[in-house]
Order: C-alpha cells, then structure tokens, then sequence
C-alpha cells in the first residue's frame, strides 16, 4: 500500500487523540512531534517539515479545535488539508495546446522510468481520443530505441525513429515534421537519460526544446530514490525549466518522501504517477486524494475511476451516493470487496478504500489477498440481510451468532463493527458542514 510506514504511524500518532475526549494543547503538541519524525522518517525535506508541522499546530490549537466535540477529527482534516496543500492542492493538468499538435518532451535520469513512462503517456492520451506520436531520442541507452518500438507496438501507437547514429535534436525536428505531415495531434518524445546530471546532457536538452519548443517539459523521477528525486528535481528545473513531475515506482516500497517534498521544493507540480511496470500503471495525480490516501481515509474517486474497466459500474456509482450520504452498511461493505477481489492487485486498490488500511493494522500482519480477507468476509457472509443493513441491532447473542458461523470470533467481529462505524464518522467529518474540504475540492 502506498507509502504504509508513514500512513501507519501518523494513523496511531491521531489514534492516541482519538481515545482522548477533550484536547490540550499539550495532546496537540505531543501529536505534531510524532507527526513530524513520520515525516522524517518518511524522508520529506527537512523545511519542508519543520513548515508543514507550525501550519498545522497553529491551525490546531485555535479555539474552533480545541472547544469541539470531535477534536481529534478536527486535527486529521487539519492534517489533511495542509498535506494537499503541500501537494498542490488541485490537480495539475498537461497542458493542450489549440494548436495541434501538442509537445510533450520527456526529461530524466536514466533508470527513472522515462521510456515505460512516455508509452504509457501515449496509451493514456489515446483513450482520450489523441493520435499520439512517441519519438525515439534516446540514442544513448542500450536498446532504449526498441523498447520505445515494443511498447508501441503494444499499445498500436506509432514511434518515430532513426536508429541510434542521428543526434536526438535532429530526430526531434523530423518527429515533429512527421507528426505533422501525419496528423498526429499529440508528439512525445522521449529524450536521452543519463547516470548522473551533466552538462553535456543539459546542452543537449536545451537545444532540443529551443528547436522544437514544447508545450510541455515532463520531469521523470524515481520516487525511490527519496531525497535524491528532489534534487534531480532542482536541477533539471534550474538549467532546463520544466512544466511538471511525473513519480515513478510508487507501487514499490516507497516512503513518501519525493511525493510530499517535490513541490514544496521546486514549486512544480507532480501531474502524473506511476504505479506498476504494466502500460496502464499511470495514474493522474490529485493532491487531495493523494492526502487522503495517506492518512487511511481511502481514495473513493480514483477507485471508481479505477474500476470503471472491471466494475459494475451501476453499483459503484449507487456506492459513491452512499458514501456521500453515510449510508454505507455491511452489505456495501461485503459487495466492494466482491468487487475489490474481481479486481486483482489488492495492495494497491487496498489504500483507496475508506478503512482498509486500518482493518489490515488491525488483524495484524496479513495477507489481505487471501485468508485474512475470506475471514472477513465470512463475517459479513454469517450476518443476516437485515443485520447487515442495520449493524446496530448487532447485541451480544447475534455477535456470538454470526462468530461462530464466521469460524472467527466475537472479538474479531467487534473489530469489523468497530471499522465500519469509524468509517461512517470519517465520511461524516468530511461531508458536512467542512467549508474548508468543500472549498479545496476535497473528499467526496
Ligand atoms: P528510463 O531509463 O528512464 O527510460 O527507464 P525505463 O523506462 O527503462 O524504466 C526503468 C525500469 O523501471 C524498468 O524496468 C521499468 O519497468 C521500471 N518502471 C518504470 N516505471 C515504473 C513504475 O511506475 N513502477 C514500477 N514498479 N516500475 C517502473
């Protein structure tokens, strides 16, 4: 699940808040410290943190928070905002040109992922409706050339290329001729990497985007490499000027920190992220959702977006306006994770469901494609239609019930009772009456 050590210990450093009823400022303080060594520890850039935690402890020790009747959830949606804040706040798009066609020139070291990351750029624009061209300058890389060709080839988009003996500002001149010639609405080319930042490599950067004059300087970076991406960031935007970001690998064991410093640092948004080998592994990036996702509050958008290729659309659509109204009952709860197992690929849709991720702390260290998710499902399975929609009629003989026909026990059927209505009050929190989420274009 995305970065899990710090969505983890910021989840426990708000679970202590949560077991408290009224807050001092002192619980707010003790609060911001953990929050701020999860940041740390997560690798975000030191500034960086050190702003972020005096924002978020000013904002927290008003009045407003502290005199409220659910401060801890007070605090979180604080959290939240900031960290979409230190995201961007608003989704970053690639800019269209009105002239057709569109230039997106792809910049990076070798190694980030800028080759797989211009396909599946392609592929994206495609079921949009664009005729991309991907144009094959990476002349330097052992067979950067033919893996452009194969991921082409896969995803039926046409690439550009004159072998490796051409210089890359040459090919990029005839790929854009041949992209007009062509009726290609949309060029990207793929630039030559290199190990570390040189000179060399800038020059030849440069003279490429003031020959062909993109529309857009697309930055790919390792979201692995922490600290370092941020740097690389710097650099390229300093001697080359770039529009955005697009992280890399944060499918992998990633920490967060490139995603949480990247625009704090450089002032450039993250666009786009990476979330697997495969060529429909990229993922728009939104801010809020990204926040969202980190503290444990799910991503209900981008999963509706993401099962639109596999879901029943009706029913995802019927589950958005529950969540929306918190009416999301058991059998909800039962029917997304029919959905969920249908989808495949569990670590990475886990995070985006309201909860999930804290039902996964909860039972422990577990495998929630197999076992663990059976068991909770066979608790739902055990419940009766009506107890599903009414979990509150769940007394202590339905309880022993529903554990004994699950094979679980009554304790781990509390547990589930427990999440689902932790999951009503997040829903709630950040449905009503929060000026401030609704103005940030925040949770659903
Ligand atoms: P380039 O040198 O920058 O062109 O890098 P490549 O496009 O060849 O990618 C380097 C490696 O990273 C390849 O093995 C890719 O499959 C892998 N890769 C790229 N993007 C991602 C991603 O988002 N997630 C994962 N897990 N691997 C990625």
């Amino acid at each position: 699940m995305i970065f899990e050590g710090l969505s983890d210990k910021l989840q426990g450093a708000f679970s202590k808040l949560k077991s408290k009823g009224k807050l001092t400022e002192k619980d707010v303080k003790a609060a911001m410290r953990e929050v701020k060594l999860a940041l740390l520890e997560a690798d975000v850039n030191f500034k960086v943190v050190k702003d972020f935690v005096k924002k978020v402890q000013e904002r927290c020790v008003g009045q407003e928070v502290m005199e409220s009747l659910t401060p801890a959830q007070h605090v979180i949606k604080i959290v939240n905002e900031e960290l979409t804040a230190l995201m961007g706040d608003v989704q970053s798009k690639i800019t269209i040109s009105s002239k057709p066609p569109t230039i997106i020139m792809m910049v990076g070291l070798q190694g980030a992922g800028k080759t797989t990351t211009s396909g599946k750029l392609g592929g994206y624009f495609k079921k949009q409706g664009k005729k991309p061209l991907l144009v094959a300058c990476d002349v330097y890389r052992p067979a950067a050339i033919k893996q452009l060709e194969v991921v082409g080839k896969s995803l039926d988009i046409e690439v550009f290329n004159m072998g490796d003996k051409e210089s890359p500002v040459n090919i990029a001149k005839a790929g854009l001729s041949h992209a007009i010639k062509n009726n290609n609405d949309l060029v990207i080319i793929d630039t030559a990497g290199r190990l570390h930042i040189d000179e060399e490599l800038m020059d030849e950067l440069k003279s490429i985007k003031s020959e062909v004059r993109p529309h857009e300087i697309l930055l790919v970076v390792d979201s692995m490499t922490g600290q370092d991406a941020v740097n690389v960031a710097e650099s390229f935007d300093n001697a080359l000027g770039i529009d955005g970001v697009v992280l890399t690998k944060l499918d992998g064991d990633t920490r967060g920190g490139a995603a949480l410093s990247i625009r704090a640092v450089t002032q450039k948004p993250i666009k786009f992220i990476g979330m697997g080998e495969k060529l429909d592994d990229l993922e728009p990036f939104h801010p809020d959702r990204m926040a969202s996702r980190i503290l444990g509050m799910g991503d209900v958008l981008s999963l509706i977006e993401k099962a639109q290729e596999t879901m029943d659309m009706e029913k995802a659509k019927a589950l958005g306006a529950k969540l929306k109204k918190q009416e999301f009952d058991f059998e909800d709860f039962l029917d997304q994770m029919e959905q969920i197992q249908k989808m495949g690929s569990m670590d990475k849709i886990l995070g985006m469901i309201p909860g999930m991720g804290d039902i996964k702390n909860q039972l422990g260290d577990v495998d929630m494609n197999g076992k663990e998710m059976n068991r909770i499902k066979a608790i739902i399975q055990s419940m009766t239609v009506e107890e599903r929609r009414n979990p509150q009629i769940l007394n202590a003989s339905r309880k022993r019930r529903i554990a004994k026909g699950s094979g679980t026990s009554v304790q781990e059927v509390n547990k589930l009772i427990k999440q689902l209505n932790e999951m009503k009050k997040m829903m709630k929190m950040f449905t009503s009456n929060s000026k401030g989420m609704k103005k940030r274009g925040g949770f659903p």
